[in-house]
Parts: C-alpha cells; sequence; structure tokens
C-alpha cells in the first residue's frame, strides 16, 4: 500500500516507520522544515527506544521518506493519516486549527480518490467536520472517504506497542475504505474492531479518561492510606489481583502528566458538557491529580521547613521514562514549585534536560551531568521519574555525595525497608512511615 503521514511527531512518525516495516511504502509529511531536513540527513528529532533503526533500515530500503510537500504525499498515496496536534485551549476544549488546516491542505490538492484518516486525538464528530471541509474546499468535487483510526500507543515503548497493538480501531462509513484500512492492518495480526466515526473518536477519549481515572482512584488511596498507616503498594496488589480490576494503572505516585492525559481529559469534559451529557465525574480525577502533587510538595516542606535556599536534586524530568518527551511533566511542575520557593534545584534525567532548556521550561533550574553530580551536597532528592538508570545506582554513594540523606520518592521505585537500612530518610507516597 501507498501511505502517507501528515504530521511526524511523536505519533506520525512512529506510525510511519512501522507500516513502512511491514512491507508498505511511506511518505511522511512535516510542515517543519528543520524536522524533514533532520530526517533526511540520518537522524531522528525525537527519542524513543528502537525508533531510529527502523527508520533507517525502511529508508534503506526506499519504503520511507520525507518531505514538507502534503501535495507530494496526497499525490502518490491511496491513504492519507493525520497525526497533527490537537492541544488544550484555555477552556479545556481542543485547538482543533491543525485538523481544520490539514482537511484545507489535502482538499487544495486531491485529484483523485483517497481515503482521509485521522489518526490525532480528536472530539467526538470532528470526522463529519474534516469531511465537511475537505467537500467544502475541493473545488472538483473529487470523491473521498474518512476515517477515524485512533492511537494508542504509549511513549517510552510506542514502536512495540505500534507493531502489537491490542487492538485496532477503525471508525468507517463505507467498504470501500474499510477494505484499503484493513489492508494496511493485516500485516500487523491484531483484533480489528470495526465502528462508526463517532465511536471510534469517542473510544480514545474514553480510553484514556479511564486510564486517568484509574491512577487518580489510587492516588486518593495512597491518601488515605498515608493517613492510616496503611501501605497503598500492598493495597494496590490486592486490588489489582481481581481481574475484574487489573494490576496496570494502580501505582501510586505524583499524578499523571504528559501531552495526552491531562488534554484528553480536559477535552472529554469540554466535549461532554457541549453535547449536554456533562463528564462530572472527570473533574474529580483532574482535581485528585493536581491535589496528588500538592501533597507531595507539602510533605517535602514540611519535613525540610523553610525551602528557600535548600539545595534539593530531582532525579527524572520527562513526564515518563524511556521518552524525551516533557510536555506536561508533572517532574517539572515539581521543580518549578520548588524554585518558586527559592530552592536551588539541581537536577539530572537521561533524555529530557536539552528539551527542557530548549523550551526554557524551568527557568533557574541547575541541569548536572550525572545522577550523582546532582546529589552532591543536596539537603533532599526527589526521584521524580522513574528511570531505571535510578534503579541501578549504588545508593551508598548517593548517600555519601549528599549533605543530608533525606528522600522523597515520588514513584515508590525504592523499598523503604532498605533505603531505612542504608541510613536514608525515606519517604514513598501511600507508605506506612512516609
Ligand atoms: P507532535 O507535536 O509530536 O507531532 C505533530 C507534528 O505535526 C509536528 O511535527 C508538527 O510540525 C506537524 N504538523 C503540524 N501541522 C502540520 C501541517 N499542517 N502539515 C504537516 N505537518 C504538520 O504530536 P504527537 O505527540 O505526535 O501527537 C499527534 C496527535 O496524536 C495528537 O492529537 C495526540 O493527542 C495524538 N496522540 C499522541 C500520542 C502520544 O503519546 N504522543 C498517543 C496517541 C495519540
Amino acid at each position: 500500500m501507498d501511505i502517507s503521514i501528515i504530521g511526524s511527531g511523536y505519533v506520525g512518525l512512529v506510525t510511519g516507520a512501522c507500516f513502512a516495516d511491514v512491507g508498505h511504502n511511506v511518505i511522511c509529511v512535516d510542515n517543519d522544515r528543520k524536522k524533514v531536513e533532520t530526517l533526511r540527513s540520518g537522524k531522528v528529532p525525537i527519542y524513543e527506544p528502537g525508533l531510529e533503526e527502523v527508520i533507517h533500515r525502511n529508508v534503506s530500503a526506499h519504503r520511507l521518506r520525507f518531505t514538507e510537500s502534503t501535495e507530494d504525499g496526497v499525490k502518490h498515496s491511496q491513504v492519507v493519516f493525520i497525526a497533527v496536534p490537537t492541544p488544550p485551549l484555555a477552556n479545556g476544549s481542543v485547538d482543533l486549527t491543525y485538523i481544520e488546516k490539514v482537511a484545507r491542505e489535502i482538499a487544495a490538492v486531491l485529484t483523485e480518490y483517497r481515503v482521509i484518516v485521522d489518526k490525532s486525538t480528536v472530539p467526538v464528530k470532528t470526522g463529519e467536520k474534516v469531511a465537511d471541509t475537505i467537500r467544502r474546499y475541493n473545488k472538483a468535487g473529487v470523491d473521498f472517504d474518512v476515517v477515524s483510526n485512533p492511537e494508542f500507543l504509549r511513549e517510552g515503548c510506542a514502536v512495540n506497542d505500534l507493531m502489537n497493538p491490542d487492538r485496532i480501531v477503525i471508525g468507517a462509513n463505507g467498504d470501500r475504505a474499510l477494505a484499503l484500512m484493513k489492508k494496511i492492518y493485516e500485516p500487523f495480526m491484531a483484533p480489528i474492531m470495526v465502528t462508526d466515526i463517532n465511536s471510534a473518536e469517542l473510544i480514545k477519549h474514553a480510553a484514556n479518561s479511564f486510564l486517568a481515572l484509574k491512577i487518580s482512584y489510587i492516588n486518593a488511596i495512597s491518601a488515605i492510606c498515608e493517613a492510616s498507616g496503611a501501605d497503598v503498594e500492598k493495597v494496590a496488589d490486592g486490588i489489582g489481583a481481581d481481574k475484574r480490576i487489573g494490576r496496570s494503572f494502580l501505582n501510586a505516585g505524583l499524578g499523571y502528566g504528559g501531552s495526552c492525559f491531562p488534554k484528553d481529559l480536559a477535552a472529554f469534559i469540554a466535549i461532554s458538557e457541549q453535547l449536554g451529557a456533562p463528564f462530572t465525574l472527570l473533574k474529580e480525577v483532574q482535581e485528585i491529580n493536581k491535589t496528588q502533587r500538592e501533597r507531595f510538595v507539602k510533605k517535602i516542606r514540611d519535613t525540610l521547613w523553610v525551602l528557600k535556599d535548600k539545595k534539593i536534586a530531582i532525579w527524572g524530568l520527562t513526564f515518563k521514562p524511556d521518552t524525551d518527551d516533557v510536555r506536561s511533566s508533572v517532574a517539572i511542575d515539581v521543580a518549578n514549585d520548588l524554585l518558586r520557593e527559592g530552592a536551588v534545584v539541581q537536577a539530572y534525567d537521561p533524555k529530557g534536560m536539552a528539551r527542557i532548556e530548549e523550551l526554557k521550561l524551568c527557568p533557574g533550574i541547575e541541569m548536572k551531568g550525572s545522577a550523582l553530580e546532582a546529589v552532591s551536597d543536596a539537603e533532599a532528592l526527589i526521584l521524580a521519574t522513574e528511570w531505571n538508570e535510578f534503579n541501578n545506582i549504588d545508593l551508598d554513594e548517593v548517600k555519601k555525595a549528599m549533605h543530608t540523606p533525606i528522600i522523597f520518592d515520588g514513584r515508590n521505585l525504592f523499598d523503604p525497608g532498605t533505603m531505612t537500612q542504608l541510613g536514608f530518610q525515606y519517604y514513598g507516597i501511600g507508605r506506612a512511615g512516609g
């Protein structure tokens, strides 16, 4: 199949690379000239485990190429995927200007039948608007179909998720488009769920909101654990062993962040209100998420008393491990909370530091070259993102390097008993003594 992907970011680039890897011919389009030049020069602009290898393999095999031209992409493909950003507006609803612009751009160059697939996360009923827009701006009246094919990949393991999906959701209204979509996904040998377009769009928002709800659920329990002396890890194991519930996404911590959950929840709330069916439960999910971080910072303040001029180390700044994505990272919010109170923040992250400096997300933070350098003379250490590197570190060395061995484990990475034995004053989330 000949496929183009408009938007070559975390979703578009990984999708394009994986489609090429199963044998399709793929054109990745992006209107960011620098990004296209970087990709053409053989470099990969984002960090995603395994991605560079897949891209190189398929560029060499002439199955994958990069362009700035939407016309080039649309002209040379049967199916055109849209994977551009859908950021939040101030009121929580989705900024759909990127999607609308791409719809117009496609319409302007459409000369024969194409399937236009929305892979970006969008509010229910967006597909109808995309179809209306293309119809309005394509003067020649060319036939086309719009399909919704939401993406469920997780950054940090995106290539694996793309290659081995739990399910593929295809929202289509016609057999012609559906047949082409099935052909694209056939090599992935995953269950294909066919729905109407509205249902497919809704599945994505409903799925992300449910996952965020699970995180807030266990975080609310972690607060009760702290107040009662119970251990949230044991409670999560006890709940999660029930097959109807499951253990995944029951990890208490600093709360959810990243470029998807916060914005998708806000968007789902906004669209539910617009439709006259307000999903108020999700507002509580947001509130718990916010409170969880505030409780954590309070714990630091309660322990260290005055934060002004205190040297505090932070390990991990990306929104989750194994990615360089720092968008809406809770770790950065915590760093900024401390900086605002006058603390000296020394941080280390394996992949995210350059991007934070580039985007100026944490003015005043001191980036260090290693985890050990970050804890040098520190009066406390915050574990904010659970990179595996921190799991394998020599904790005796860490203790020696610190001024006072106090650790706030925002992801419950370390075992409280071991840490106490090693001489640390340990504070976890929802754990006895923490
Ligand atoms: P991103 O910002 O990493 O990438 C978007 C790309 O689109 C950028 O490279 C940008 O330059 C390009 N772009 C914007 N307008 C364009 C245009 N008119 N023509 C060509 N290129 C254009 O965003 P992302 O993280 O890949 O997310 C894309 C969509 O996928 C969003 O709707 C997001 O919610 C959804 N999604 C993201 C993830 C994730 O983990 N990142 C997972 C599932 C779904």
